[in-house]
């Protein structure tokens, strides 16, 4: 135990004398209230006349949302505050993200569910599923039907006409149609957004990274809700502020620290209590996989199909979640971000009680020690603090033998 605590005392005294960044990635009126950030740029295109769409997942097609004048707005599901009003009608043993998520309809906390004039969900999980049937009832809901085996025959099929069908339950709620046309053009605009958040990942790649995770997090957060030349603005700054950091081989750990890349299932609010210890371990966070994170920013939507909203439909069904079998994708994402980051490390955090993920998990840390050779640890977690200190020394073990 002494040599392992005289080394991670030595990392955190690196990580003091390493060249920090010393003024914040993202400057604006926001800048030390992230949150304030989005709710500020939901309420100003709802002014503007946007329709506010609650969403829960990456599986329902942002091009249909924003080609019907829709704002894309991801619902609050990470905080363990919500979770005891959950609890009077959830099992406890359930996904601290679907409690999360119900606790704060129930207790109308969710500013962006109370915006919603629709809600949209879909079939990944027996427990989002079941959640949305008890949601339903509160707002328009509709949930999309997904196909579990991407590629399998008729599987794209399926997942196409439950896309035409999301097209027509917007078109008929907003008394709007949406020209094939306008799916193309917000395709477009997906496209080139993914091509600017590839851009500001390379410096997370570097070494040292010059992008931290909690910036990545919040550039990933105002992503959805801007159009392509908005968005285009907003990063063109960033990148040259990382561009400068880059070029001073200013960063957020010195050479040699490990670097780790979280996988598994999203992270967000109190589960990022697995980043921050990583930190305090002298370890540095260089990619996040799930969705929170890179996921699906890799992913490119066929342009100039003559049929967009297939394209569309496509590109969704390749997204690498657990929910599919097999999910043969998710292996060959890793293999890319372990080649493009270079961590010296891969943490899987399981969400308690995500049996998708946590029996992938298996399969995960076999991949990862055999095919590249890397420490693995697996974390059950959920968005409690009572698990900080063992999460801390288990942690600290994994970057000892990086
Ligand atoms: S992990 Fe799966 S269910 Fe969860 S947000 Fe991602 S795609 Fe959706
Ligand atoms: S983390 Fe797992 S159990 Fe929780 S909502 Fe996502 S897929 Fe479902």
């Amino acid at each position: 135990m002494a040599p392992r605590q005289k080394t991670n005392e030595a990392r955190r005294i690196l990580h003091s004398t390493a060249i920090a960044p010393t003024e914040p990635l993202i400057l604006d009126a926001f800048t030390s209230d992230p949150a304030g950030r989005i709710l500020h740029l939901v309420l100003s295109k709802r002014e503007q006349g946007a329709h506010v769409i609650g969403l829960y997942c990456g599986y329902a097609p942002l091009e249909l949302i924003r080609a019907i004048k829709g704002i894309p707005a991801f619902l609050c599901a990470s905080s363990g505050k919500t979770i005891a009003a959950a609890e009077a009608v959830l099992p406890a043993n359930l996904c601290p993200l679907i409690k999360s998520s119900f606790g704060y309809i129930r207790t109308k906390s969710c500013p962006f569910y109370e915006l919603s004039e629709v809600v949209i969900g879909e079939t990944t999980c027996d427990g989002k599923k079941k959640m949305f049937e008890l949601i339903a009832p509160l707002k328009p809901t509709h949930v999309m039907d997904l196909p579990y085996q991407p590629v399998e025959e008729g599987t794209l099929a399926r997942w196409t006409d439950r896309v035409r069908r999301l097209k027509a339950f917007l078109e008929e709620t907003f008394a709007a149609e949406i020209a094939a046309e306008r799916i193309e053009a917000e395709i477009r605009e997906t496209n080139l957004k993914c091509r600017l958040m590839d851009r500001v990942f390379d410096y997370a790649a570097l070494d040292p990274s010059a992008l931290h995770w909690s910036e990545l997090l919040d550039i990933i957060a105002v992503e959805p809700l801007m159009g392509g030349e908005e968005f285009h603005r907003f990063v063109s700054p960033l990148l040259q502020r990382l561009e400068t950091r880059a070029a001073g081989g200013i960063g957020f750990a010195r050479p040699g620290s490990p670097r780790v890349l979280v996988s598994g299932c999203p992270i967000g609010g109190e589960a990022k209590k697995v980043l921050r210890i990583v930190e305090e371990a002298g370890g540095v966070v260089v990619a996040l996989e799930g969705c929170s994170g890179m996921k699906g920013y890799s992913i490119r939507i066929d342009e100039g199909t003559g049929d967009p909203l297939a394209a569309v439909a496509a590109a969704t069904l390749k997204i690498p979640c657990a929910c599919m079998t097999p999910n043969r994708r998710r292996f060959d994402a890793l293999d890319e971000m372990i080649r493009r980051f270079r961590p010296h490390a891969v943490i899987d955090v399981i969400l308690q009680a995500c049996h998708t993920y946590n029996i992938e998990s298996w399969q995960i840390e076999r991949h990862v020690q055999e095919r590249h050779g890397l420490p693995f640890l697996k974390i059950e977690t959920d968005y409690s603090q009572s698990d900080v200190e063992p999460l801390r020394t288990r942690i600290e073990a994994l970057l000892e033998s990086c």
